[in-house]
């Protein structure tokens, strides 16, 4: 039996009906962009494996780190205890935060660090002893699986089942093109009909919803309302952190500071699974009491694993470097030429560009859902022709790792411009 057959006995994968889809492709290496399978197939990774890798599969020097680190120590428990890497990497990323963010918190992955600002913001409140239990989420967002997380997105399908069990989250529209002062006012009625504790948002970009974006200035206003009416922001950056709207941060765009932030994916440049979530000095204020029970009782086994930090500390170190800053230019540039290309084709309504994030919507008869019959033709084609691109209904988008060469990103554009003609 092949790896891809020996998989079917006892694997379930996410996201994934086993009863209609294909058996899972059998990955057996990668380098840089590269990734190649147990027919020695060679494929283009697109989207940097859900986002999590910009600096390229088995990277060297992040490798190297984390052998350092294993070989040092592996992990220590976080509860009572502290270690270099969690202190040098909490240094490191509050230079680069928004200034107004001071304190850092370890979790697992990105629904661990969505969950962790939704309880805070919650328990905020509590510890003040004012009775404020609404969440505010976008329409179309993707905060993770968790239930918390999952009860703050808007992805119907994904919760349909769990309708009812959830805390009380009111959605407002996305301040897209031409539908900022709606957006604007439903943000403001929700918050005089609600009790609202806070505010969470994908900052500029949605990624599960197909890479939908929106302009700072909108963001900016948004974070005002909710300032003006004492209710806390949470930007979650767990897609857009770490380069890849341009700037280290999508919150960099902003004249305005969230209360809080959540990373994950690419912080340890897709090596091991951790997350952050940072908060500002009066939030954690309103923890920091006598009082035992004021304490945020939340923790995770693998808090601030070492080896983890390592990897981050490694990974933040070649996000700084000149190269992959020159690399996220190049990429971009890149994008706009390829935009430039295909805007006006036929079979293209629209076309969006930020930073290393390439989108755009194919015109169908009729609306595609997000697994339709299109998307599935469109991902096999895809990966028939090398390269791996996992389109949301009839929206393509490319969110390359930065050390994509740009023979490499030809051959993707290539392939996603012929793959028009199929739909
Ligand atoms: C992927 C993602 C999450 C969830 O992260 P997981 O590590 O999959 O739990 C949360 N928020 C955003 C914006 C994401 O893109």
């Amino acid at each position: 039996m092949n790896l891809t057959e020996r998989d079917s006995q006892y694997l379930w994968h996410p996201y994934t009906q086993h009863k209609t889809s294909k058996p899972p492709i059998a990955i057996v290496k990668g380098e840089g962009a590269l990734l190649w399978d147990e027919n020695n197939k060679e494929y283009i990774d697109a989207i940097a494996s859900w986002w999590v890798n910009p600096y390229g599969h088995s990277n060297k020097f992040i490798a190297d780190a984390i052998y350092k680190q294993l070989t040092t120590l592996e992990h220590v428990l976080f509860g009572g205890f502290t270690h270099e890497p969690a202190v040098v990497l909490a240094e490191k990323l509050i230079e680069i935060v928004p200034k107004n963010q001071q304190k850092i918190f370890f979790s697992d992955n990105g629904s661990t660090a969505v969950e962790v600002a939704i309880k805070v913001a919650l328990q905020y409140f509590f510890n003040k002893g004012e009775k404020k239990t609404t969440i505010i989420a976008f329409e179309n967002a993707f905060h993770g699986d968790t239930f918390a997380a999952m009860a703050a997105s808007g992805i119907s399908f994904y919760t349909q089942a769990f309708q009812g069990m959830f805390i009380d989250v009111v959605r407002i529209p996305v301040p897209i093109k031409g539908q900022e002062q709606a957006s604007f006012d439903a943000l403001a009625a929700a918050i005089k009909n609600n009790n609202c504790a806070g505010f969470i948002f994908e900052p500029l970009v949605q990624g599960a919803a197909g890479m939908v974006m929106y302009e700072p200035q909108s963001l900016d206003e948004l974070i005002r309302i909710c300032q003006k009416n004492n209710v806390l922001t949470i930007a979650d950056e767990v897609m857009t952190g770490f380069g890849k709207t341009g700037k280290t941060f999508a919150t960099d765009y902003l004249d305005e500071n969230p209360d809080m932030m959540c990373l994950s994916k690419a912080l340890t440049g897709g090596t091991i699974p951790m997350a952050i979530t940072t908060f500002t000095q009066e939030i954690f204020d309103a923890f920091y009491d006598e009082d035992i029970n004021k304490a945020l009782f939340h923790g995770h086994t693998f808090t601030a694993n070492p080896t983890g930090c390592a990897a981050a500390l490694a990974s933040l170190e070649l996000l700084q470097s000149s190269e992959m800053q020159d690399n996220l230019t190049r990429i971009n540039k890149s994008h706009l030429g390829f935009q430039k290309h295909i805007e006006s084709h036929p079979k293209v309504t629209t076309t969006r560009v930020l930073g290393v994030i390439f989108a755009l919507e194919i015109k169908t008869e009729s609306s595609e859902s997000y697994y339709g019959t299109l998307r599935n033709k469109l991902y096999d084609f895809f990966i028939e022709n090398g390269v791996i691109l996992r389109p949301v209904g009839n929206i393509v988008y490319i969110l390359p790792p930065y050390i994509m060469t740009d023979e490499q990103l030809q051959k993707v554009y290539e392939v996603v411009e012929k793959a028009l003609e199929i739909g």
